[in-house]
């Protein structure tokens, strides 16, 4: 698969565009949503204030990697041992939870850390109650080991869905906890809202710190048209090639199972690519793939290192063929919806097998 950073740039642009007065912290987990970590951070360190990663261990690989950013753990610590680890690398700690502040009031560090206190304002996945954000907050301040700003967070639900009603509620959730706290007295508290959706969606989530994940990779959170996201362009651009074609006639069927009959006498190509390279084995027949420039459609079951494509229709089409499942004029989002998923998921389990070649034209 090819790896265009200089999309990526594109879409961080466009994240910064759409929040200007936002610092943007990039969302790397799971290896940057499988683009390479390491790589996508180098190529934006420069332009943004933080990345977040979801474990310690995917911090750690950051740091070992040589960058030096302040590096945000989305689930926070989930022991003593790591709060140790995170103030003295300067990794940012999310508090969801009060046995978090428990711990952190036990162990003894070096050095302070940045605190980001996550409110639950209707995910409820993770994050305080907003009844004892005030209660929290304070502990956190009490501990002394947390640097003076503190950061209130909060993740949207729905921000994908842009008539959703929800999102409106959970924002006012959100800004009642940093009324009641600013009222306490509190002058140093810092905010972050924004996921994707947000930042592109919605005016009122904007807050000082955003949190693009999917935008930077170049898929829309959108399901419907949007004039931004529809800027977006594609990072992870997966290709291979064919490798067999065959004629075959009216009522002859393809691949495992014989799930696809041909309607008629058809050109059917083999590409070598299947669900051992991160290619969805549930993807149905019909799926568009981009074969010279047009669409083919996949004919019968995906196997493990291969899959199935008509091109009756383009006779042009040639053995060595590059055929693109996903990438640019192929959304993974547009793929996802005939394999019952979204695109998120099909760029992030990409396995190791599969090489990665990184784009990038300007320094
Ligand atoms: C993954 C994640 C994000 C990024 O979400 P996208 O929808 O990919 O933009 C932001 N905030 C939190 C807490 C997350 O876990």
């Amino acid at each position: 698969m090819t790896i265009n950073l200089d999309a990526l740039r594109h879409n961080l642009a466009i994240a910064k565009k759409s929040s200007p007065l936002s610092k943007i912290v990039a969302v790397l987990k799971a290896n940057a949503y499988g683009h390479g970590a390491v790589e996508v951070a180098f190529a934006i360190q420069d332009r943004v204030e933080m990345f977040a990663v979801s474990s310690i261990e995917e911090a750690m690989h950051l740091r070992d990697a040589g960058l030096t950013r302040p590096v945000l753990l989305l689930e926070g610590c989930f022991s003593e041992n790591e709060l140790a680890q995170a103030a003295a690398f300067d990794f940012s700690v999310v508090f969801h939870s009060e046995y978090q502040v428990n711990a952190l009031e036990k162990q003894s560090l070096t050095k302070p850390l940045s605190a980001w206190l996550k409110i639950d304002t209707g995910m409820h996945r993770l994050g305080v109650y907003p009844d004892s954000a005030l209660r929290l907050y304070q502990r956190l301040k009490q501990s002394n080991k947390t640097r003076d700003l503190v950061t209130l967070m909060t993740h949207m639900a729905s921000a994908d869905l842009l008539d959703e009603p929800y999102t409106a509620q959970q924002l006012a959730i959100f800004k009642q906890v940093k009324k009641h706290i600013i009222a306490s007295g509190a002058s140093d508290i810092s905010t972050s809202i924004g996921n994707s959706g947000t930042i592109l969606g919605w005016d009122e989530g904007r807050s000082d710190f955003v949190r693009p994940g999917i935008m930077l990779y170049g898929l829309s959170p959108f399901d419907v048209p949007h004039p931004e996201a529809d800027k977006l362009l594609p990072v992870m651009s997966l290709q291979s090639k064919i490798i067999a074609i065959r004629t075959i006639d009216k009522g002859e069927r393809v691949g495992y199972g014989s799930t696809w009959e041909a309607p008629q006498p058809s050109r059917i190509a083999t590409v070598a690519i299947g669900y051992g390279d991160g290619y969805p084995r549930n993807a149905k027949s019909g799926t568009p793939v981009l074969v010279r420039g047009k669409r083919a459609c996949l004919a019968g079951r995906v196997s493990m290192d291969m899959l199935s494509i008509d091109i009756t229709h383009i006779p042009e089409v040639r053995m060595g063929d590059t055929v693109t499942l996903w990438g640019e004029s192929l959304s993974a989002n547009e793929v996802a919806r005939w394999a019952d998923t979204i695109g998120y998921e099909l760029v992030t389990r990409m396995p190791l097998r599969v090489p990665k070649t990184y784009i990038l034209s300007e320094t």
